[in-house]
């Protein structure tokens, strides 16, 4: 089982400008590069959370055409984190009706209101659909959203795609993650495991490190 990443790199971050991050992009930039990073990925939540949720609109998805990191050598990406609509496996990938390369696959208690019970079958065909999009999952060992989640069935599929899993370090942080369950689904999964803050805000930046931490009390990392 791979870590994916290093600490200077961060592929699940939310911002300002598209859903319900605390900073904007420019000032997201700006700190990344103060603190070190490398890399990054701006994935916001997809337009079926934006809309339920009822964020405000503020910048226009097709701008990000005209923008150009102008503060740091830190490289930026954009992405959407995917939210899982059915149990036919629909999801909602788009912000402003714009799909993105970067794609995390999620299910979100208040967006995917069909049978939990048939959630790993939700999961499965979504996998089945879009494996070719999906950089990563992650949701999986979510508390409130893994109850039924049959997860050696799920891993089995993300294994034939080769699709990694995320260990979210803000919900390590707050406990909304079933730490046990993924200690079980972790060594399942052949592609891998990246290491994530999930920022809302800059100090979410600084949870990674017990995210590297606990793999490497796990043994994964020397
Ligand atoms: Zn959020
Ligand atoms: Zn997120």
């Amino acid at each position: 089982m791979k870590v994916l990443n290093t600490i200077h790199e961060d592929y699940h971050i939310h911002s300002l400008n598209y859903s319900d991050g605390m900073n904007t992009i420019d000032e997201i930039v700006q700190y990344a590069g103060k603190i070190g990073m490398k890399k990054i990925a701006i994935t916001d939540h997809s337009q079926a959370t934006i809309d339920k949720e009822k964020f405000c609109f503020k910048s226009w998805r097709s701008s990000l055409r005209r923008r150009k990191n102008v503060h740091n050598e830190v490289e930026v990406i954009f992405g959407v984190e995917w939210d899982l609509l059915d149990e036919e496996g629909n999801c909602c990938f788009d912000i402003q009706w714009k799909e993105s390369e970067f794609c995390i696959l999620v299910c979100h208690k208040d967006i995917y209101q069909w049978d939990w019970k048939n959630i790993t079958q939700a999961y499965i065909n979504a996998i089945h659909k879009y494996h070719d999009k999906i950089k990563f999952i992650w949701h999986i060992y979510k508390k409130d959203t893994s109850e039924y989640l049959d997860v050696e069935a799920v891993a089995k599929v993300l294994n034939q795609y080769q699709i990694p899993i995320e260990l979210n370090c803000s919900n390590l942080d707050t406990g909304r993650d079933d730490i046990e369950k993924f200690k079980k689904i972790l060594p399942l999964i052949e592609a891998g495991v990246y290491v994530n803050s999930d920022a809302h805000t800059f100090y979410d930046f600084s949870k990674r490190q017990a995210g590297f931490d606990f793999l490497k009390e796990q043994g994964y990392l020397s």
